[in-house]
């Protein structure tokens, strides 16, 4: 009995002291002295104590350990670690580590993540967002745009120039709006109810020659280019992929050969630029191109170096040898976009972005930009497009109504809804917390990654949930389409700025497991840089780590030890729950690096489920950092539940499957019972929480008020708004329905004449027996006949399509 005992408190104390990481003294001790008690009990546990004591001096203790067993460790991690190449370090250099670091220690520290304060937008921000978008919004009809004018109009275009659309990014000292980065967003949430407008507005906003410009550019480059690209004098386009480079854009094979040309009886230092790039946004219409070619300089005009690495230009498109104006025809969505070639084009040196300084540095230029731009344009649009989904899908589920019901008490119906919500709501609050984080100083590059694939994605769920909602409405293309012409640009942002199969399987676990871990990093150097003392510190501070997460991975998997959180008791228990599966993340990230090694790079499917465990829990601590920081309306709750449930169930799928396929079957084991000892928690959210989200979005409530606070909701634009007319109509609805009941039930007792089967027909009946008042009869001609407006779809010539007319197949000739 007595041997149980201390057994027990040998193994509790071990657990406590690891899960505080207290550091190899206190355990040394514990053992000691528990080892010592226990000879006189049981020898047999004395001895294994006291054994055990040994092993942690001799591991622990720095002075002991440095002497023969780190060197023999230095030896065998130089062997087994990844190499990181050029390219890799560019890109783990780039950008800022802050929440991501914490989710990936094991011991997120909330308090770090409640320090991004949340200072709102200024009033020009605001009075921009509430106005000049919504001009700028009312002026689209997805239709007109892709299929008549494969444009924006004309008038949108002034628009969007006179009123620095194309500046956000830019500060005001050069003309610029000079925007945060949660205005940026908003404004293109808000642009959103056209992916070309967004895109339009997106890009030269984003990765590009006005944020490179920006960032490297020499003060005549900014003094010259900034004030033009703000008022839209100059259009820019960045061109990067070409047939050869798409997602290995450093494998360009474009070159800029360092050389002189004779230019006005001058001779002039230059480069010749030959290049061919495809896919590249505005470039039909660009004035300037921000290029990125290699460079070369073989007659040692600049440098001894031969190979001088990738550089970036601005090219004025007016440059001789330059081929532009072509388009592409992006599926969707006819935004500007085309190919761009090069002949022996001579540029001077002093179009290279940031000077002669910055020649070679363009890989990373581009990387560092990437961190803040990926974090907005596309998940925005993300966000944006999911608010204007829910807005259509909400108003048309209510409205629809099918065996005498709305579709939108269907549950069938009510389950891909309430999806709808919850991603957009995640989505909303991922990217509006993620750009707050950039306006407190942050570059986060692996949110960006996780960010552009995780929302683009949602995206792409949201849009398929709304069509398959809206039934034959939004199959049927027409000016009266709003949802089918943006739901088949999807791909678009799925494939740019990083390739969603690519972003997930290689680059968010890939960058993070070394950009984030609080250790990795530290020992790759030491590697690099032979040094043993600093190799010590990092891998015995990792051991302290693996130990200390497997401690509170399995105590809190146990229910034992519940962390403090920042947040009320509707948030708390999510919050708590995430820094247990964000120790188990911790520990089987350097499992997977310990146990795989370089091979992990190869093994893809693994990496995507580490990412996915990493993205899960990034996007649930911004839902609960927006719940906690926002004000909350009814039915936000349901939300909130559905959203974090979804989330962490999600986790724990990816957990599962990553132990499921993990090559060390006996590793597996361990770290499914040591994350997992009382299985998965987290279940698909419940459907009483789908049944009260898709009735709250597809009624006049707060919260789908809320939902859809950055869109554009009044009929006040040049074109009409379906949104305003289904809100408006959704403001009536209670009414409307108590009539349809009063009128169907009137008509099911045989009360009305058999033959008034459209509700049109019945009401009349129903009116003529005085069922229903005058005033009320009248109201309801009003709502049914908008209600058919708004269900009605658009036909057309029999030849209108044709672009061949004088070929088309007359099957029915008279
Ligand atoms: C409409 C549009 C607009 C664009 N705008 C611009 C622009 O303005 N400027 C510009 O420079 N470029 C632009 N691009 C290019 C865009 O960024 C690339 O299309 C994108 O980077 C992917 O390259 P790719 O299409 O050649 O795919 P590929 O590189 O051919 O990849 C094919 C598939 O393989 C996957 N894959 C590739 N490598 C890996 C890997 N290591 N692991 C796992 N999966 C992998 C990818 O995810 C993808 O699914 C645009 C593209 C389009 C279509």
């Amino acid at each position: 009995m007595l041997t149980l005992i201390l057994l027990i408190l040998t193994v509790a104390g071990l657990l406590a002291l690891l899960r505080r990481e207290a550091g190899a003294m206190p355990i040394l001790a514990m053992l000691g002295g528990l080892g010592l008690v226990s000879l006189l009990v049981s020898p047999v546990l004395g001895v294994l104590l006291l054994l055990g004591a040994a092993v942690v001096a001799v591991a622990g203790l720095p002075a002991l350990r440095i002497q023969w067993l780190t060197p023999r460790l230095f030896a065998m991690f130089k062997r087994v670690s990844p190499k990181v190449s050029d390219t890799e370090r560019i890109a783990l250099e780039a950008g800022t580590v802050a929440w991501d670091g914490e989710l990936f220690s094991g011991r997120p520290k909330w308090d770090k993540l409640m320090s991004y304060r949340d200072d709102g937008l200024s009033e020009e921000e605001r009075t921009f967002i509430e106005h000049q978008c919504s001009v700028a919004a009312g002026m689209c009809n997805a239709w007109e745009i892709a299929k008549e004018r494969a444009d924006l109009p004309e008038e949108l275009w002034q628009y969007l120039k006179q009123e620095g659309f194309f500046g956000m990014i830019i500060p005001k000292e050069y003309g610029g709006l000079g925007f945060s980065a949660k205005a940026q967003s908003l404004v293109l949430q808000k642009l959103s109810i056209s992916e070309t407008l967004m895109v339009t507005v997106g890009v030269p906003n984003s990765l590009g020659p006005g944020e490179l410009l920006l960032k490297y550019g020499t003060q005549e480059q900014k003094d010259h280019y900034l004030p033009r690209l703000a008022d839209g004098r100059e259009i820019p386009c960045f061109g990067l992929t070409g047939p050869r480079a798409g997602s290995d854009a450093t494998s360009l094979p474009d070159t800029g050969i360092v050389c002189k040309q004779v230019i006005d009886g001058k001779e002039v230092l230059g480069l010749r630029l030959n290049f061919e790039k495809r896919w590249i946004t505005l470039a039909p219409i660009a004035t300037v191109v921000g290029l990125a070619f290699r460079l070369f300089d073989p007659d040692h005009l600049l440098s001894e170096e031969e190979d001088r690495g990738i550089t970036l230009a601005l090219v004025p498109r007016n440059t001789a040898g330059m081929e532009i104006g072509r388009r592409h025809h992006p599926i969707g969505s006819p935004f500007l976009n085309g190919p761009i070639k090069g002949k022996d084009v001579f540029v001077p040196l002093d179009t290279i972005i940031g000077g002669t300084e910055m020649i070679g540095q363009g890989w990373r230029m581009l990387v560092e930009c990437l961190s803040i731009g990926r974090c907005i344009t596309l998940p925005s649009g993300a966000s944006g497009t999911s608010r204007y989904a829910l807005g259509w899908t909400g108003g048309f589920a209510r409205i629809r109504r099918q065996f005498n019901v709305p579709v939108a008490e269907m549950e069938g119906v009510q389950e891909p809804l309430a999806r709808l919500a919850a991603l957009g709501y995640i989505a909303q609050a991922a990217v509006y917390q993620t750009a707050n984080t950039i306006d407190r100083g942050e570059k986060p590059a692996v949110p960006s990654a996780i960010l552009k694939s995780q929302l683009t994605e949602f995206q792409r769920i949201a849009l398929s949930d709304a069509m398959d909602i809206h039934g034959g409405k939004a199959v049927t293309l027409g000016p009266r389409n709003y949802l089918g012409i943006g739901y088949s640009a999807n791909p678009v942002s799925i494939t740019v700025e990083g390739a969603n199969i690519m972003t997930r399987n290689l680059m968010i676990f890939g960058q993070g497991a070394i950009r984030c871990h609080p250790y990795v990093l530290e020992e790759l150097a030491a590697s690099d840089s032979n040094d043993l003392p600093a190799f010590d510190r990092a891998f015995f501070g990792h051991a302290a780590l693996v130990f200390g997460n497997a401690a509170r991975a399995f105590t809190m998997g146990l229910g034992i030890g519940k962390p403090e959180v920042p947040f009320d008791a509707v948030a708390a228990p999510y919050a708590r729950d995430m820094a247990r599966l964000s120790a188990g993340f911790s520990l089987c990230a350097d499992a997977a690096m310990a146990s795989l090694g370089a091979t992990l790079k190869q093994r893809e499917m693994l990496s995507a489920r580490l990412g996915d465990v990493l993205s899960n829990l990034y996007l649930a601590s911004m839902v609960l950092k927006h719940w906690q920081e926002g004000d909350k309306v009814e039915g936000e709750a349901a939300l909130l539940h559905y959203s974090c449930t979804h989330l962490l169930q999600r986790a724990e799928q990816a957990f599962d499957e990553l132990f499921d396929n993990l090559p060390n079957r006996a590793l597996a084991g361990v770290l499914r019972a040591v994350t997992m000892p009382l299985g998965r928690r987290w279940k698909r959210p419940a459907d009483q929480l789908t049944r009260e989200i898709a009735q709250a979005v597809s009624r006049d409530t707060l919260l789908r008020a809320k939902l859809l606070a950055a869109a554009w909701q009044q009929n006040d634009g040049v074109k009409d708004n379906p949104l305003a007319r289904y809100n408006a109509l959704l403001a009536d609805y209670d009414r409307a329905e108590a009539l349809y009941r009063t009128v169907n039930k009137a008509y099911a007792k045989g009360e009305l004449p058999p033959e008034a089967l459209h509700p049109e027909a019945r009401l009349e009946a129903a009116r003529e027996k005085e069922l229903v008042s005058a005033e009320d009869a009248e109201f309801m001609r009003g709502f049914e006949a908008e209600v058919l407006e708004l269900l009605s779809v658009d036909d057309f010539e029999y030849d209108e399509f044709a672009t061949d007319k004088a070929n088309i197949l007359r099957h029915n000739a008279a």
